[in-house]
């Protein structure tokens, strides 16, 4: 049994000379070292701001970096051939893809429509804040472009549900369009602002049946052509729920296959949302454990002030686990990003050891923990910032750990405010299996954990190297293991 190993390959800012796609190829090797089996790479087609686009303002799906539209044919992380020669090494590699798919939303239209819509309180979008208004609206996708290759659907305002701009009268707001479906927003998973249909740019409306053929014509071109194994579902709480069950099951049903799915739900305060969240999709996705993002950002904010017995307190991974993908930051979190919540560096070790070396979870790496990286943008303050984030030293350490030795029972010691701790025991198939894990956030930390009889006698070293000294597990297989200041260790079998 292989323990599963994810990775987020790109962050908001990615901006090395080499293009993502060719990156990624060429990297293959390495991470299939490092355990990886499935990479998470962004939205592929080509997006509204072009070149430069991270990918979440698409325009056309259809376009993977082949055609002449908004002002590029590749899209800023390469072409649709490098796309899918990636996607091919990879699985070569046995690395599943997981293709970022954002149904939320499209931008960019080709053409201005006159429309009816009434505007609404962006604090509540279920209270209209003017009477019906005609508008010139961007609500029309021809993509003459592609000229109709691969799908000659033509989005109009008949497909979107909300826009945020009336170009005619140069105005800003969040406009409710009235087509056949009516004038109200689609139920939506979050309540939030009264209903949260309404995120950015034209909102996709999933009653028009045409739009989910489209998007089902779409999702059987998209596998047919680049053969990925699963989907990162981009703002789930604002698409309809059903619609997306609909998909999924004709994804499945197609092509006689599971696919991999995780779902990006962004909640930080109340695990039941999540929770909620896998009941209405009857558990078919994975769901980020953005529960756990948030102990963990807290955690290293507040550093002994916080109760670390409680760090998996409220998360999926804890209440839901076999559906919970673990992970520290993302692009939306990291510094300057619109999420901004980003783990202090100080804790980035233990907060990777809390997800890669426990049994529980899928965890998911973030690029530049790995690659590290650079970058400049204006922050929340106004002014322009650089931001430097290093890799984490330990990581490719813990990611051997998890796929050499993270396996066996589980004993867990999460039973101290300031020092906690947990072993594997291993097992008999693989040798070197087993460790102990002992982490705190105050001065140094000692702890008596059982390991297991199977390690009766043999001395153990701490595989982060942190601690110098060996520890010798006694006869009934426990020790009293040790972690130096703010800082993690864990103590593997001195071979
Ligand atoms: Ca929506």
């Amino acid at each position: 049994m292989t323990n599963q190993l994810l990775i987020q390959y790109f962050h908001w800012y990615y901006n090395e000379e080499e293009k993502l796609w060719a990156k990624v190829k060429n990297e293959a090797d390495y991470l299939a070292g490092l355990g990886v089996t499935g990479v998470w790479l962004p939205p592929a087609y080509k997006a509204t701001s072009g070149n430069v686009s991270v990918g979440y303002d698409c325009y056309d799906l259809y376009d993977l970096g082949e055609f002449d539209q908004k002002d590029t044919v590749e899209v800023k992380y390469g072409t649709k051939d490098e796309y899918v020669d990636a996607i091919r090494t990879l699985k070569e590699k046995g690395i599943s893809t997981i293709a970022d798919i954002v149904f939320n939303h499209k931008a960019g239209a080709d053409e201005l429509e006159r429309i009816i819509v009434r505007k609404v309180d962006p604090d509540n979008r279920k209270e209209f804040i003017s009477d019906e208004m005609e508008i010139d609206a961007w609500t029309k996708f021809t993509f003459p472009g592609r000229k109709g290759k691969y799908s000659e659907f033509i989005w109009d305002h008949q497909c979107f549900s909300g826009i945020d701009f009336a170009d005619d009268l140069k105005e800003e707001g969040i406009f409710s369009i009235q087509n056949e479906y009516g004038d109200a927003w689609e139920d939506v998973p979050s309540h939030e602002l009264g209903n949260y249909d309404y995120l950015m740019f034209n909102d996709i409306d999933s009653r028009n049946p045409a739009v989910r053929q489209d998007l089902k014509n779409w999702g059987e071109w998209y596998y047919k052509t680049c053969g990925m194994d699963g989907f990162r579902l981009d703002a789930v709480k604002h698409i309809s729920a059903d619609f997306l069950n609909e998909w999924l099951d004709h994804m499945k049903n197609t092509f006689k296959r599971d696919f991999f799915v995780v779902a990006e739900n962004w909640v930080v305060n109340d695990v039941d949302q999540l929770l909620d969240y896998i009941k209405i999709t009857e558990g078919r996705m994975q769901l980020f454990d953005t529960m756990l993002h948030h102990n963990l950002y807290q955690a290293a904010q507040n550093h002994e002030d916080f109760d670390l017995s409680k760090i998996f307190d409220n998360t999926l991974v804890k209440t839901h686990p076999t559906l919970a993908v673990t992970f520290v930051d993302n692009h939306d979190s990291q510094p300057l990003q619109a999420l901004e919540s980003y783990v202090d560096f100080w804790f980035r070790p233990l907060a990777y050891s809390l997800i890669l070396l426990r049994e529980q979870g899928i965890p998911c790496l973030f690029f530049p923990d790995l690659y590290g990286c650079k970058y400049t943008d204006i922050g929340f303050h106004g002014k322009e910032t650089e931001i430097e984030i290093v890799g984490v030293q330990e990581l490719h350490e813990l990611c051997r750990l998890r796929k050499d030795c993270s396996y066996g029972l589980q004993r867990d010691y999460l039973n101290h405010p300031n020092c906690i701790g947990w072993t594997r025991e291993g097992n008999d198939d693989i040798d070197c299996s087993g460790f102990a894990v002992i982490m705190c956030n105050g001065g140094e930390g000692f702890k008596d954990m059982q390991i297991g009889i199977r390690h009766a006698g043999k001395i153990f070293i701490d595989a982060l190297g942190h601690c110098k000294e060996e520890i010798q597990i006694n006869e009934a297989g426990w020790a009293t293991f040790k972690c130096e200041h703010k800082s993690v260790s864990v103590w593997i079998a001195k071979t």
